[in-house]
């Protein structure tokens, strides 16, 4: 392909898996490479691949907990395609294939993904940056009006990962990997009660759920504009959950304790 000729665009498919989780399907027709990004069980991958009629030859993994590697082996045995994830987590990701970390950022097909290392829900953590098609795939980092419980990281930990995906684009897409986004909401309305913006949005998402549609994507427009947990720097955040003296990465901890006893 020369240089100046367009690239054809990622295509990718949002679909749910258990209760909650979103599995994405991202094709390169420049390839005709497939990844499924965190499958938590085999049968719905399988079923939209051959629904699209294209054949899976990656999974990227974005940490190891059950509902994001639990299609992992199965998968991998069906259809002999590559398990790529965290090189900091290798000994937790089953069937891992190509370890990466963000100076070796991830191959996909004709592609290559930027790598943002982002721990704070687990110590391993990482998050995949398709510039070029603006799709960004951060697991249970940044969640649609929220973000992931702290269970193996710190307040400090989970701001400065916060803080390296608030820096990307406003138009980027964020592929969050849970329909959490109405209860976020609720959440984030008692946190930023003045935001009109925020009020604005949870409209539009109780109507999309109210019609039985996905709230992901998301962009980071919105969730810089809205999403308490990417504003704890914000003075009326800082009012109300910080104190004097306190740093930023305090009051976004002091948020997610309030958040986990909401
Ligand atoms: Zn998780
Ligand atoms: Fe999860």
């Amino acid at each position: 392909m020369s240089e100046n000729q367009a690239r054809q665009p990622l295509e990718i498919v949002v679909f749910p898996m258990l209760s909650d989780n979103y599995g994405f399907l991202i094709h390169d027709p420049a390839s005709n490479a497939t990844a499924v990004v965190d499958p938590a069980e085999a049968e719905p991958v399988l079923a939209a691949c051959k629904a699209k009629n294209w054949t899976l030859t990656h999974i990227l993994n974005t940490h190891h907990h059950g509902d994001h590697v639990g299609g992992n082996l199965a998968l991998k045995a069906k259809t002999g395609c590559r398990i790529i994830g965290p090189a900091y987590d290798r000994d937790r990701i089953p069937g891992i294939d190509v370890t990466v970390d963000e100076a070796s950022g991830a191959d996909f097909g004709s592609r290559h993904a930027q790598i943002f290392f982002v721990p704070g829900h687990t110590r391993g953590h990482i998050a995949y940056w398709f510039a070029e098609d603006h799709a960004l795939f951060c697991g249970d980092t940044l969640f649609a009006l929220g973000c992931g419980r702290l269970f193996e990281g710190t307040p400090a930990q989970m701001w400065s990962s916060l803080l390296k995906l608030r820096a990307l684009p406003d138009e980027t897409r964020v592929y969050c990997a849970h329909e959490y986004t109405q209860s976020n909401a609720r959440f984030a309305l008692t946190a930023e009660p003045e935001n009109e913006a925020l009020a604005a949005q949870t409209e539009k998402v109780a109507a999309a759920r109210a019609a039985g549609r996905f709230t992901i994507p998301s962009t980071l427009k919105i969730e810089k504009a809205c999403n308490p947990f990417l504003r704890a720097d914000q003075p009326a955040l800082r009012r109300r959950f910080g104190g004097p003296g306190m740093k930023d990465a305090d009051v976004l901890g002091a948020i997610r304790a309030a958040k986990d006893r909401f």
